[in-house]
């Protein structure tokens, strides 16, 4: 499916969704879990990866004139139940904080592509660091669904900010944990880490969110591994989240050797990892 056709799908399905706030909590100093209650089933047509813009509240006199995009992390319990794991960073998130529950919340979409994950895989490597926890977390519910085997590699400042048990919800998977606090997370360490991984047993996919750093890594990694499927969900900072102001574009390469840009929240936010451009010479 090209990149257009996928879109032309996903458009068909979204819509703005008046929705009730069910649950509101803190997890840890920084992540606020939301969950709501659409007025459809909006479980069963949003797929792993993809993103709602939520249209944040008055705070201090003040609305965010921009909806804010948000993945979605997780569909359910109930069809009508749409979950979001966040930072509470800035003006929006920190307006959407301090959401009673029983308030509502419009939402749009579901925006954007989703993963590739097929049945015939046997194991995933997923590499997830801060909010890529939130994008990636459906992926590893979708894989424990299949039965793939899933080998994980968390990243964090330190072990308080980790949230494993938020990333798993129930989920076995291997996982590999490292820190900024200790040293682990170096480039370097985690370099080795999966490289060792890749080399003791087979994988299929790897998948990334969160990390710039880490997705140059995996870029490099994945040129010596040919065989493997690679997927990063890009997080750049968009507006419209519908394809149409062009904030969210990244230079990507092409199949034919050229570059184009593509928007995240349109072609994206699921791309090649292998097709990501790095570093962009102007000139
Ligand atoms: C696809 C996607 C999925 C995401 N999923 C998650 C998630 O699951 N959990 C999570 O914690 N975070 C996620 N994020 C990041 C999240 O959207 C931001 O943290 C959030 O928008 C911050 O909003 P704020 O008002 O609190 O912060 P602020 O920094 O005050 O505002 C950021 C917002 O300002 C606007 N903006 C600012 N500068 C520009 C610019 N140059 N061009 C265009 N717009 C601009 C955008 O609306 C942007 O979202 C995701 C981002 C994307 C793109």
């Amino acid at each position: 499916m090209t990149h257009e056709e996928g879109f032309q799908r996903n458009a068909d399905s979204v819509a703005s969704h008046r929705c009730e706030v069910i649950e509101h909590r803190w997890v840890n100093d920084r992540y606020k879990y939301l969950r709501l209650r659409a007025p459809s089933a909006l479980g069963s047509v949003t797929r792993a990866g993809q993103f709602y813009q939520l249209r944040c509240p008055i705070s201090d006199d003040m609305q965010p004139f921009l909806l804010r995009p948000m993945s979605v992390y997780g569909m359910g319990p109930a069809p009508d139940e749409l979950e979001f794991l966040y930072n509470v960073t800035g003006l929006g998130t920190r307006a959407v904080s301090v959401l009673p529950v029983g308030a509502s919340m419009d939402i749009v979409g579901p925006l954007g592509n989703t993963f590739r994950l097929e049945e015939s895989f046997k194991r995933i490597l997923v590499v997830a660091r801060g909010v890529g926890l939130a994008t990636m977390a459906p992926l590893v519910q979708k894989a424990a669904a299949h039965q793939i085997a899933i080998t994980a590699v968390m990243s964090a400042r330190e072990p308080k900010d980790l949230m494993r048990d938020e990333f798993l919800r129930g989920v076995a998977a291997d996982v590999h944990c490292v820190y900024d606090s200790d040293g682990t997370s170096g480039v370097e360490a985690v370099e080795a880490l999966i490289r060792k991984e890749l080399a003791a047993r087979h994988h299929d996919a790897v998948y990334t969110c969160g990390s710039h750093r880490l997705l140059m890594l995996l870029q490099r990694i994945l040129a010596d591994h040919p065989e493997l499927i690679g997927q990063v969900a890009m997080e750049q900072r968009m507006a419209c989240g519908m394809g149409v102001c062009l904030s969210c574009v990244r230079l990507f390469d092409t199949a034919g050797g050229d570059k184009q840009f593509l928007r995240v929240c349109r072609e994206g936010p699921v791309f090649s990892i292998r097709d990501v451009v790095g570093e962009v010479e102007f000139g």
